[in-house]
């Protein structure tokens, strides 16, 4: 599933914003928002999401549980 933001918490420092490796973090009115299309959750990228890691504010970058969790494209068949 993807990252979502806690627009209640989001003090707009935009810091997520450049770390996202798919620029799925974007400012929409008074808050940034992630894209849950674009959101990979950061897989392949990095060992931990990067929105989670640079965001000043505790659980504001949390798991969409609404969603189903990003499935990485497998390469091979076996
Ligand atoms: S988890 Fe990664 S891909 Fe998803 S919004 Fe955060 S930085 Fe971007
Ligand atoms: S890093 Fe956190 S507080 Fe800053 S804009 Fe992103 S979600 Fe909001």
């Amino acid at each position: 599933m993807p990252y979502k933001i806690v627009a209640a918490q989001c003090t707009n420092c935009s810091a997520c914003e450049a770390e996202c490796p798919n620029m799925a973090i974007a400012e929409v009115g008074t808050t940034f928002v992630i894209d849950p299309a674009k959101c990979t959750e950061c897989v392949g990228h990095f060992d931990v999401p990067q929105c989670v890691a640079v965001c000043p504010v505790d659980d504001t970058c949390i798991l969409d549980t609404r969603l189903p969790r990003y499935q990485a494209s497998q390469g091979t068949a076996s």
